[in-house]
Protein backbone atom coordinates (compact mmCIF):
# COMPACT_ATOMS: atom_id res chain seq x y z
CA UNK A 1 0.00 0.00 0.00
CA UNK A 2 1.97 3.33 -1.14
CA UNK A 3 2.25 6.09 1.99
CA UNK A 4 1.73 9.53 1.76
CA UNK A 5 4.18 11.06 3.80
CA UNK A 6 3.19 14.70 4.54
CA UNK A 7 3.35 17.83 6.76
CA UNK A 8 0.39 19.31 7.90
CA UNK A 9 0.60 22.74 8.95
CA UNK A 10 -3.03 24.21 10.00
CA UNK A 11 -2.07 27.96 11.18
CA UNK A 12 -4.12 30.00 12.62
CA UNK A 13 -8.05 30.73 12.99
CA UNK A 14 -9.88 28.97 10.06
CA UNK A 15 -6.47 27.20 9.57
CA UNK A 16 -7.54 24.45 11.93
CA UNK A 17 -11.20 24.93 10.79
CA UNK A 18 -10.47 24.23 7.34
CA UNK A 19 -7.68 21.69 7.81
CA UNK A 20 -9.43 19.31 9.97
CA UNK A 21 -12.30 19.03 7.10
CA UNK A 22 -9.82 18.60 4.40
CA UNK A 23 -8.10 15.41 5.86
CA UNK A 24 -11.40 14.02 6.90
CA UNK A 25 -11.76 14.54 2.87
CA UNK A 26 -8.61 13.13 2.19
CA UNK A 27 -9.16 10.14 4.73
CA UNK A 28 -12.27 9.03 2.97
CA UNK A 29 -10.54 9.05 -0.54
CA UNK A 30 -7.09 7.26 1.24
CA UNK A 31 -9.37 4.43 2.34
CA UNK A 32 -11.30 4.07 -0.87
CA UNK A 33 -8.02 3.96 -3.23
CA UNK A 34 -5.90 1.69 -0.74
CA UNK A 35 -3.72 4.96 0.29
CA UNK A 36 -2.24 4.69 3.00
CA UNK A 37 -1.77 8.35 4.96
CA UNK A 38 1.09 9.78 7.40
CA UNK A 39 0.87 12.99 7.74
CA UNK A 40 2.90 14.87 10.73
CA UNK A 41 1.11 18.04 12.07
CA UNK A 42 3.18 20.98 13.16
CA UNK A 43 2.50 24.67 14.23
CA UNK A 44 3.03 27.29 12.65
CA UNK A 45 2.64 31.00 11.75
CA UNK A 46 1.12 32.53 14.69
CA UNK A 47 0.51 29.22 16.39
CA UNK A 48 4.78 28.88 15.99
CA UNK A 49 5.01 32.66 17.91
CA UNK A 50 2.61 31.53 20.37
CA UNK A 51 4.02 27.87 21.44
CA UNK A 52 7.61 28.42 20.08
CA UNK A 53 8.91 32.16 19.96
CA UNK A 54 9.23 31.64 16.15
CA UNK A 55 6.34 31.30 13.01
CA UNK A 56 8.20 28.99 11.41
CA UNK A 57 9.64 26.29 14.59
CA UNK A 58 12.88 24.66 13.66
CA UNK A 59 11.12 21.40 15.23
CA UNK A 60 8.23 22.47 12.14
CA UNK A 61 10.95 22.94 9.36
CA UNK A 62 12.52 19.55 10.25
CA UNK A 63 9.23 17.60 10.24
CA UNK A 64 8.70 19.55 6.49
CA UNK A 65 12.04 18.17 5.49
CA UNK A 66 11.50 14.94 6.04
CA UNK A 67 8.18 14.66 4.46
CA UNK A 68 6.92 14.17 0.88
CA UNK A 69 4.83 17.44 0.72
CA UNK A 70 3.90 20.32 2.69
CA UNK A 71 0.15 20.78 3.75
CA UNK A 72 -0.63 24.16 4.65
CA UNK A 73 -3.61 25.80 5.75
CA UNK A 74 -3.00 30.25 6.33
CA UNK A 75 -1.59 31.87 8.77
CA UNK A 76 -1.15 35.28 10.63
CA UNK A 77 -4.18 37.52 12.08
CA UNK A 78 -5.15 40.67 14.54
CA UNK A 79 -3.47 38.45 17.59
CA UNK A 80 0.39 39.09 16.02
CA UNK A 81 -0.27 42.57 13.73
CA UNK A 82 1.42 44.47 16.52
CA UNK A 83 4.72 42.81 15.38
CA UNK A 84 7.08 44.10 13.79
CA UNK A 85 6.87 43.24 9.48
CA UNK A 86 9.55 40.95 9.85
CA UNK A 87 8.29 38.66 12.70
CA UNK A 88 4.61 39.00 10.99
CA UNK A 89 3.26 35.12 10.26
CA UNK A 90 3.40 35.45 6.54
CA UNK A 91 5.97 36.98 6.26
CA UNK A 92 8.35 35.04 8.84
CA UNK A 93 7.21 31.57 7.74
CA UNK A 94 5.90 31.21 3.88
CA UNK A 95 9.15 33.26 2.75
CA UNK A 96 11.10 31.33 4.58
CA UNK A 97 9.60 28.10 3.63
CA UNK A 98 9.74 29.23 -0.18
CA UNK A 99 13.38 30.33 0.05
CA UNK A 100 14.38 27.12 2.12
CA UNK A 101 12.76 24.68 -0.46
CA UNK A 102 13.26 26.52 -3.72
CA UNK A 103 9.37 26.71 -3.91
CA UNK A 104 9.58 28.29 -7.64
CA UNK A 105 6.79 27.72 -9.32
CA UNK A 106 3.26 28.71 -7.92
CA UNK A 107 0.29 26.94 -9.56
CA UNK A 108 -2.56 28.54 -9.24
CA UNK A 109 -5.74 27.39 -10.95
CA UNK A 110 -8.79 30.36 -11.73
CA UNK A 111 -12.03 28.00 -11.68
CA UNK A 112 -15.25 29.24 -11.35
CA UNK A 113 -18.08 26.58 -11.77
CA UNK A 114 -20.78 27.90 -14.50
CA UNK A 115 -23.44 27.86 -11.51
CA UNK A 116 -21.12 30.06 -9.59
CA UNK A 117 -20.49 32.63 -12.14
CA UNK A 118 -22.82 35.23 -10.40
CA UNK A 119 -20.01 35.67 -7.87
CA UNK A 120 -18.01 36.86 -10.14
CA UNK A 121 -17.62 40.51 -10.51
CA UNK A 122 -17.67 40.07 -14.09
CA UNK A 123 -21.21 40.27 -16.03
CA UNK A 124 -22.10 36.81 -16.26
CA UNK A 125 -22.67 37.18 -20.38
CA UNK A 126 -18.85 37.20 -20.20
CA UNK A 127 -18.51 34.07 -18.94
CA UNK A 128 -21.31 31.73 -19.45
CA UNK A 129 -19.90 28.77 -18.87
CA UNK A 130 -17.36 29.58 -15.64
CA UNK A 131 -13.83 30.23 -15.93
CA UNK A 132 -11.45 27.73 -15.92
CA UNK A 133 -7.71 28.92 -16.49
CA UNK A 134 -4.47 28.24 -14.46
CA UNK A 135 -1.87 31.12 -13.59
CA UNK A 136 2.04 29.78 -13.25
CA UNK A 137 3.67 32.28 -11.34
CA UNK A 138 7.84 32.24 -10.91
CA UNK A 139 8.37 32.74 -7.46
CA UNK A 140 11.84 32.97 -6.13
CA UNK A 141 13.04 34.91 -9.23
CA UNK A 142 12.97 38.86 -10.04
CA UNK A 143 12.24 42.00 -8.42
CA UNK A 144 11.26 40.88 -4.71
CA UNK A 145 14.77 39.33 -4.37
CA UNK A 146 17.19 40.90 -6.74
CA UNK A 147 19.66 43.14 -4.82
CA UNK A 148 20.74 46.05 -5.10
CA UNK A 149 17.45 46.13 -2.70
CA UNK A 150 18.30 49.86 -0.32
CA UNK A 151 16.84 52.86 0.57
CA UNK A 152 19.60 55.51 0.31
CA UNK A 153 19.91 59.68 1.03
CA UNK A 154 21.94 61.20 -1.47
CA UNK A 155 24.34 63.85 -0.88
CA UNK A 156 21.89 66.26 -1.80
CA UNK A 157 19.86 65.08 0.54
CA UNK A 158 16.90 63.83 -1.40
CA UNK A 159 16.57 60.21 -0.48
CA UNK A 160 16.30 57.01 -3.20
CA UNK A 161 15.45 53.70 -2.94
CA UNK A 162 16.34 50.59 -5.05
CA UNK A 163 14.84 47.34 -6.10
CA UNK A 164 16.34 45.20 -8.67
CA UNK A 165 15.16 43.02 -11.06
CA UNK A 166 17.15 39.79 -11.85
CA UNK A 167 16.45 36.85 -14.25
CA UNK A 168 18.88 33.94 -15.09
CA UNK A 169 17.78 31.74 -18.64
CA UNK A 170 18.15 28.70 -16.24
CA UNK A 171 15.18 29.93 -14.10
CA UNK A 172 13.07 31.41 -16.42
CA UNK A 173 13.35 27.63 -18.45
CA UNK A 174 12.74 25.66 -15.36
CA UNK A 175 9.20 27.82 -14.70
CA UNK A 176 8.73 27.06 -18.60
CA UNK A 177 9.07 23.47 -18.32
CA UNK A 178 6.58 23.49 -15.47
CA UNK A 179 4.33 25.74 -17.59
CA UNK A 180 4.46 22.74 -20.17
CA UNK A 181 3.60 20.09 -18.14
CA UNK A 182 0.62 21.86 -16.96
CA UNK A 183 -0.19 23.08 -20.77
CA UNK A 184 -0.19 19.53 -21.35
CA UNK A 185 -2.44 18.08 -19.19
CA UNK A 186 -5.15 20.91 -20.33
CA UNK A 187 -5.28 22.55 -23.95
CA UNK A 188 -2.03 22.38 -25.19
CA UNK A 189 -2.13 26.72 -24.84
CA UNK A 190 0.21 28.66 -23.18
CA UNK A 191 0.29 32.21 -23.07
CA UNK A 192 3.62 33.77 -21.67
CA UNK A 193 3.25 37.42 -20.14
CA UNK A 194 5.73 39.98 -20.14
CA UNK A 195 6.76 43.75 -20.71
CA UNK A 196 9.42 42.92 -23.51
CA UNK A 197 8.87 46.50 -24.89
CA UNK A 198 10.51 48.16 -21.85
CA UNK A 199 12.16 45.38 -19.53
CA UNK A 200 15.57 43.76 -20.45
CA UNK A 201 14.44 40.46 -17.92
CA UNK A 202 11.24 40.42 -20.11
CA UNK A 203 13.67 40.18 -23.46
CA UNK A 204 15.47 37.33 -21.82
CA UNK A 205 12.22 35.74 -20.45
CA UNK A 206 10.37 36.21 -23.86
CA UNK A 207 13.37 34.85 -26.16
CA UNK A 208 14.11 32.02 -23.72
CA UNK A 209 10.52 30.90 -23.42
CA UNK A 210 10.33 30.86 -27.13
CA UNK A 211 13.11 28.52 -27.93
CA UNK A 212 12.74 26.36 -25.12
CA UNK A 213 8.90 25.22 -26.39
CA UNK A 214 10.27 25.24 -29.73
CA UNK A 215 12.59 23.37 -28.49
CA UNK A 216 11.15 20.42 -26.25
CA UNK A 217 7.39 21.36 -26.87
CA UNK A 218 6.45 21.69 -30.24
CA UNK A 219 2.90 20.55 -29.80
CA UNK A 220 2.21 23.01 -27.64
CA UNK A 221 0.62 26.39 -28.81
CA UNK A 222 2.77 29.39 -27.18
CA UNK A 223 1.81 32.99 -27.77
CA UNK A 224 2.96 35.92 -25.80
CA UNK A 225 1.49 39.06 -24.42
CA UNK A 226 2.37 42.12 -22.41
CA UNK A 227 1.20 42.68 -19.32
CA UNK A 228 -0.82 45.42 -18.80
CA UNK A 229 -2.74 44.08 -21.57
CA UNK A 230 -3.10 40.58 -20.19
CA UNK A 231 -4.54 42.43 -17.40
CA UNK A 232 -7.46 44.19 -19.14
CA UNK A 233 -7.58 41.09 -21.03
CA UNK A 234 -8.66 38.87 -18.09
CA UNK A 235 -11.51 41.24 -17.57
CA UNK A 236 -12.57 41.16 -21.04
CA UNK A 237 -12.73 37.55 -21.42
CA UNK A 238 -10.08 35.40 -19.09
CA UNK A 239 -11.37 32.29 -20.85
CA UNK A 240 -9.14 33.58 -24.26
CA UNK A 241 -6.40 31.90 -21.62
CA UNK A 242 -5.90 28.71 -20.80
CA UNK A 243 -2.54 28.09 -19.05
CA UNK A 244 -0.27 31.52 -18.50
CA UNK A 245 3.01 31.99 -17.23
CA UNK A 246 4.98 34.70 -16.16
CA UNK A 247 7.38 36.26 -13.75
CA UNK A 248 7.02 37.24 -9.81
CA UNK A 249 5.53 40.45 -9.68
CA UNK A 250 3.51 40.03 -12.88
CA UNK A 251 1.99 37.03 -11.68
CA UNK A 252 1.56 38.00 -8.19
CA UNK A 253 -0.90 40.83 -9.34
CA UNK A 254 -2.34 38.82 -12.08
CA UNK A 255 -3.25 35.68 -10.03
CA UNK A 256 -4.99 38.37 -7.41
CA UNK A 257 -6.64 39.69 -10.26
CA UNK A 258 -7.70 35.96 -11.50
CA UNK A 259 -8.82 35.37 -7.59
CA UNK A 260 -11.20 37.82 -7.80
CA UNK A 261 -12.89 37.21 -10.98
CA UNK A 262 -13.15 33.70 -10.01
CA UNK A 263 -15.66 34.82 -7.16
CA UNK A 264 -14.70 33.29 -3.91
CA UNK A 265 -11.46 32.73 -2.13
CA UNK A 266 -13.00 30.04 -0.32
CA UNK A 267 -12.81 27.88 -3.54
CA UNK A 268 -9.39 28.29 -4.54
CA UNK A 269 -6.45 26.43 -4.31
CA UNK A 270 -2.82 26.50 -5.19
CA UNK A 271 0.20 24.77 -5.61
CA UNK A 272 3.81 25.73 -5.41
CA UNK A 273 6.22 23.05 -6.54
CA UNK A 274 10.16 22.86 -5.64
CA UNK A 275 13.19 22.55 -7.24
CA UNK A 276 14.03 19.66 -5.66
CA UNK A 277 12.71 16.15 -5.60
CA UNK A 278 10.92 14.02 -2.99
CA UNK A 279 11.42 10.27 -2.29
CA UNK A 280 9.26 9.01 -4.70
CA UNK A 281 11.44 11.23 -7.55
CA UNK A 282 8.48 13.56 -7.56
CA UNK A 283 7.99 17.59 -7.26
CA UNK A 284 8.46 18.51 -3.71
CA UNK A 285 5.68 21.07 -2.95
CA UNK A 286 3.34 23.06 -0.62
CA UNK A 287 -0.27 23.25 -1.13
CA UNK A 288 -2.37 25.83 0.45
CA UNK A 289 -5.60 27.77 -0.19
CA UNK A 290 -5.40 30.89 -2.09
CA UNK A 291 -7.12 32.89 0.92
CA UNK A 292 -6.03 33.86 3.74
CA UNK A 293 -6.85 33.36 7.61
CA UNK A 294 -10.45 34.75 8.00
CA UNK A 295 -10.57 36.63 11.23
CA UNK A 296 -13.55 38.13 10.59
CA UNK A 297 -15.92 34.64 10.06
CA UNK A 298 -12.97 32.44 12.90
CA UNK A 299 -14.32 30.05 15.15
CA UNK A 300 -18.19 29.56 13.72
CA UNK A 301 -17.74 26.48 11.84
CA UNK A 302 -18.81 28.68 8.51
CA UNK A 303 -15.28 28.99 6.68
CA UNK A 304 -15.34 26.99 2.98
CA UNK A 305 -13.44 24.12 3.22
CA UNK A 306 -13.42 23.49 -0.72
CA UNK A 307 -10.15 25.59 -1.09
CA UNK A 308 -8.22 23.07 1.63
CA UNK A 309 -9.64 20.28 0.12
CA UNK A 310 -8.64 21.07 -3.38
CA UNK A 311 -5.25 21.85 -2.03
CA UNK A 312 -5.11 18.16 -1.30
CA UNK A 313 -6.02 17.13 -4.58
CA UNK A 314 -3.08 19.58 -6.04
CA UNK A 315 -0.80 17.44 -3.61
CA UNK A 316 -1.79 14.25 -4.75
CA UNK A 317 -1.33 15.27 -8.14
CA UNK A 318 1.92 16.83 -8.13
CA UNK A 319 3.71 15.19 -5.41
CA UNK A 320 2.52 12.21 -5.01
CA UNK A 321 1.91 11.17 -8.63
CA UNK A 322 -1.85 10.23 -7.55
CA UNK A 323 -3.92 11.58 -10.92
CA UNK A 324 -6.89 9.45 -9.96
CA UNK A 325 -7.62 10.18 -6.56
CA UNK A 326 -7.01 13.90 -7.54
CA UNK A 327 -9.74 14.36 -10.16
CA UNK A 328 -12.12 12.42 -8.22
CA UNK A 329 -11.54 14.86 -5.31
CA UNK A 330 -12.07 17.76 -7.89
CA UNK A 331 -14.92 16.04 -9.12
CA UNK A 332 -16.97 15.63 -5.70
CA UNK A 333 -16.16 19.21 -4.73
CA UNK A 334 -17.57 20.19 -8.02
CA UNK A 335 -20.57 17.67 -7.39
CA UNK A 336 -21.24 19.06 -4.01
CA UNK A 337 -21.26 22.77 -4.61
CA UNK A 338 -23.04 22.60 -7.99
CA UNK A 339 -25.87 20.00 -6.55
CA UNK A 340 -26.81 22.98 -3.51
CA UNK A 341 -24.19 21.94 -0.66
CA UNK A 342 -22.94 25.59 -0.31
CA UNK A 343 -21.22 27.20 2.26
CA UNK A 344 -22.32 31.27 3.11
CA UNK A 345 -19.14 32.60 1.20
CA UNK A 346 -20.67 31.45 -2.53
CA UNK A 347 -24.91 30.84 -1.58
CA UNK A 348 -25.99 34.02 -2.67
CA UNK A 349 -27.39 35.41 0.41
CA UNK A 350 -29.65 31.84 0.44
CA UNK A 351 -29.87 28.71 2.19
CA UNK A 352 -26.07 27.70 3.50
CA UNK A 353 -24.59 24.66 4.79
CA UNK A 354 -21.10 25.05 7.98
CA UNK A 355 -17.23 23.51 6.96
CA UNK A 356 -18.40 20.33 8.60
CA UNK A 357 -21.29 19.93 6.24
CA UNK A 358 -19.81 21.33 3.41
CA UNK A 359 -17.05 18.35 3.47
CA UNK A 360 -19.99 15.87 4.23
CA UNK A 361 -21.33 16.76 1.41
CA UNK A 362 -18.04 15.98 -0.74
CA UNK A 363 -17.28 13.00 0.72
CA UNK A 364 -21.29 11.99 0.45
CA UNK A 365 -19.95 12.59 -3.95
CA UNK A 366 -17.05 10.16 -3.58
P1 LIG B 1 -8.51 36.64 3.87
O1 LIG B 1 -8.25 35.88 2.61
O2 LIG B 1 -8.22 35.95 5.13
O3 LIG B 1 -10.03 37.11 3.89
C1 LIG B 1 -10.60 37.95 2.87
C2 LIG B 1 -12.10 37.68 2.80
O4 LIG B 1 -12.32 36.40 2.21
C3 LIG B 1 -12.76 37.66 4.18
O5 LIG B 1 -14.03 38.25 4.09
C4 LIG B 1 -12.86 36.20 4.49
O6 LIG B 1 -13.94 35.88 5.35
C5 LIG B 1 -13.06 35.59 3.11
N1 LIG B 1 -12.54 34.21 3.05
C6 LIG B 1 -11.25 33.83 2.92
N2 LIG B 1 -11.16 32.49 2.96
C7 LIG B 1 -12.41 32.03 3.13
C8 LIG B 1 -12.98 30.74 3.27
N3 LIG B 1 -12.21 29.63 3.24
N4 LIG B 1 -14.30 30.62 3.44
C9 LIG B 1 -15.09 31.71 3.45
N5 LIG B 1 -14.63 32.96 3.33
C10 LIG B 1 -13.29 33.12 3.18
O7 LIG B 1 -7.65 37.98 3.73
P2 LIG B 1 -7.38 39.11 4.84
O8 LIG B 1 -8.61 39.35 5.65
O9 LIG B 1 -6.77 40.21 4.07
O10 LIG B 1 -6.24 38.49 5.76
C11 LIG B 1 -6.47 37.91 7.04
C12 LIG B 1 -5.16 37.37 7.57
O11 LIG B 1 -4.72 36.32 6.74
C13 LIG B 1 -4.04 38.42 7.59
O12 LIG B 1 -3.32 38.28 8.78
C14 LIG B 1 -3.21 38.06 6.41
O13 LIG B 1 -1.86 38.42 6.60
C15 LIG B 1 -3.36 36.55 6.39
N6 LIG B 1 -3.11 35.94 5.07
C16 LIG B 1 -2.43 34.78 5.07
C17 LIG B 1 -2.18 34.13 3.87
C18 LIG B 1 -1.43 32.84 3.89
O14 LIG B 1 -1.25 32.27 4.95
N7 LIG B 1 -1.00 32.35 2.75
C19 LIG B 1 -2.68 34.66 2.68
C20 LIG B 1 -3.41 35.85 2.72
C21 LIG B 1 -3.64 36.49 3.93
Amino acid sequence: MPTLKFAVLAGDYIGPEVMAEALRVLGHVARQEGLALAPTAADVGGAGIDNHGKALPDSTLRICEASDAILFGSVGGPKWEKLPPKEQPERAALLPLRKHFTLFANIRPGLLYPELTGLSPLKSERIPDGIDIVCIRELTGGLYFGKPKETTTLPDGDVQAVDTMIYRRSEIERITETAIVTARSRKKKLCSIDKANVLETSVLWRKTVTEYVARNAPDIELSHMLVDNAAMQLVRGPNQFDVLVTENMFGDILSDEMAVICGSLGMLSSASLGAGRNSLGLPFGLYEPAGGTAPDIAGKGIANPCAQVLSCALMLRHSFGLEKPAARIEAAVRGAVTGGSRTADISFGGASVGTRAMADAIIARL
